[in-house]
């Protein structure tokens, strides 16, 4: 039998989706990580105990709770929200996604403010949709006179807002939100994957009659990156239109077991914020004293603009010195720029004393 190639075959790819671009982090073996935002330590030990235990006792045979139920349910209870309030999906990505595939699609507008965590875009590109972009002032800021005037004439069907912003860190303060959610003719999602970093969460602005949703993540300050699990909280009736969209089960059960019992570690998770704001804030004082413009976080990341040197090259110096952070510097609306994660002390110190001797 002869085989052709090139195959004969009719498979294109999507128009739209042709000239996209996948979202890449590169993942690369060094010796401090302060790239990607997660938390520097792994979960308590009970929990890991916890959560082996119980891992032990699944019926592996059978499908997991399709409704996720007792998960949801310590979720409502960690937000004193209704259990039907809740929607759960495989990282805040995921919840994103199934957001966008209810809410957004082709002949619908999804409206960002750029600079942005750049999955919003990209997920709702993916999805068909258009978006139109706001775009925030030299300072990251959002002008919201602007974003008012761009919502009325656009009439988008998702508003984004992301509050501590990503990468910018800057968190979006309550009468902004407010002011957009009043002036938006269709759903405003507010990512707070770093809310708990912040001095105030969107969370108090949700109820059964408000278009605003709040996605939460567990890779950060529940320290399950590795899990990949994610939530909103919003309206039982937009919850009930996400159930409709999620694929059957698509929560495994050891998911669904560790993010229940991750919640029974808030005590522990709440010191560990705190120690982060604490290093967070040492590390903007101490950048702030070298040549770089630095921007003001409620995150758990910091970004920064070297004054003496190319973004580029700074990053390149620390890597050598096996210390990777984010390379934001040839970003839109970004250039120069370089994002770090808040780490742990000895790991914080040390990106301290490299940045220092670089770009002075
Ligand atoms: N939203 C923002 C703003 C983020 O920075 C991230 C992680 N980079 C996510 C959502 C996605 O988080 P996850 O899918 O791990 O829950």
């Amino acid at each position: 039998m002869s085989i052709s190639w090139p195959p004969v075959h009719s498979v294109t790819v999507r128009d739209d989706l042709r000239a996209l671009e996948g979202y890449h982090s590169p993942q690369v073996d060094v010796r401090i990580r302060l790239n990607t935002n997660e938390a520097p330590w792994p979960p308590p030990a009970a929990w890991r105990d916890a959560f082996a235990a119980e891992l032990s006792r699944v019926e592996w045979h059978r499908y997991p709770d399709r409704s996720a139920a007792a998960l949801r349910s310590s979720i409502a209870e960690l937000h004193q929200v209704r259990p039907d309030q809740v929607f759960a999906a495989n990282g805040s990505n995921e919840v994103l996604q199934t957001l966008l595939l209810a809410y957004a699609g082709p002949g619908r507008k999804v409206a960002t403010f750029e600079p942005t965590y750049q999955l919003h875009a990209h997920i709702a590109r993916l999805t068909g949709a258009t978006i139109v972009e706001g775009e925030r002032g030299p300072d990251f800021r959002l002008d919201v006179d602007a974003a008012i005037e761009l919502i009325r004439t656009e009439r988008p069907a998702v508003t984004f807002l992301c509050s501590p912003n990503n990468p910018t860190g800057l968190v979006e303060p309550p009468e902004n939100v407010h002011a957009v959610l009043a002036a938006q003719p269709g759903l405003l999602v507010v990512d707070e994957a770093y809310g708990q970093f912040a001095d105030w969460s969107a969370l108090s602005m949700i109820d059964e009659s408000t278009p605003i949703v709040v996605t939460r993540t567990f890779s950060k300050t529940w320290s399950m990156a590795a899990s990949r699990l994610g939530y909103l909280v919003g309206p039982s009736w937009l919850v009930a239109e996400l159930d409709k969209v999620a694929l059957p089960y698509h929560l495994d059960a050891a998911k669904q077991i560790a993010g229940r019992l991750a919640l029974q570690y808030t005590d522990e998770m709440d010191a560990r914020v705190e120690m982060i704001i604490n290093e967070r804030e040492r590390i903007s004082a101490t950048l702030a004293k070298l040549p770089l413009d630095v921007f003001p976080s409620g995150a758990n990341f910091i970004l920064f603009r070297p004054r003496t040197r190319p973004g580029r090259q700074v990053w390149q110096d620390l890597l050598d010195r096996s210390i990777l952070i984010r390379d934001c510097s040839g970003w839109p609306r970004l250039a120069g720029c370089l994002r770090v994660t808040v780490g742990t002390v000895d790991e914080n110190d040390e990106f301290l004393r490299a940045i220092a001797e670089i770009v002075q």
